[in-house]
């Protein structure tokens, strides 16, 4: 029995905020705006976690509203996440993400991203998939005014 799951989120950048991304900081010399520390990788990752068991999404989970997520590191919300569809029964496949960014370049940050994802899932870097692109220049994302994070996940159910 397998379950997919997809997750989508976007995040503004703004000055002097530290840039989260995939549970690692970049140096950038601005950040993403959020609630959270707006790691829109880790929150996409965890949105397709809830949505292949269709239990709802991240703002369910975790309200923006609750002062208790006020600037929480996305690593505990994704691994929250985790742990409620093990509980059901899942064990993570796969994930495959894709990051539209203009800047900066992450290539260089791809594979240590990747090691974070796979220590927050508990398992392993062959099973975590971190791709970047940018939008051409195009729209607010071309404009860099923000950043786009597309995630699939694959969970079985284990036994
Ligand atoms: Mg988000």
């Amino acid at each position: 029995m397998f379950r997919i799951g997809f997750g989508y989120d976007v995040h503004r950048f703004e000055f002097g905020r530290p840039f989260k991304l995939g549970g690692i900081e970049i140096p950038f010399d601005k950040g993403l705006l959020g609630h959270s520390d707006a790691d829109a990788l880790l929150h996409s990752i965890t949105d397709a976690i809830f949505g292949a068991v269709a239990l709802g999404d991240i703002g369910s989970h975790f309200p923006d509203t609750d002062p208790k997520y006020k600037n929480v590191d996305s690593k505990i919300l994704l691994s929250e996440a985790y742990k409620i569809v093990a509980q059901s029964g899942y064990k993570l496949g796969n994930v495959d993400a894709t990051v539209v960014l203009q800047k900066p370049k992450i290539r260089q940050y791809i594979d240590e991203m990747r090691e974070s994802i796979a220590s927050i899932l508990e398992t392993d870097i062959d099973k975590i998939s971190v791709k970047a692109t940018t939008s051409e220049g195009m729209g607010f994302v071309g404009t860099e005014e923000g950043i786009k994070v597309f995630a699939t996940v694959l969970l079985m159910i284990t036994e």
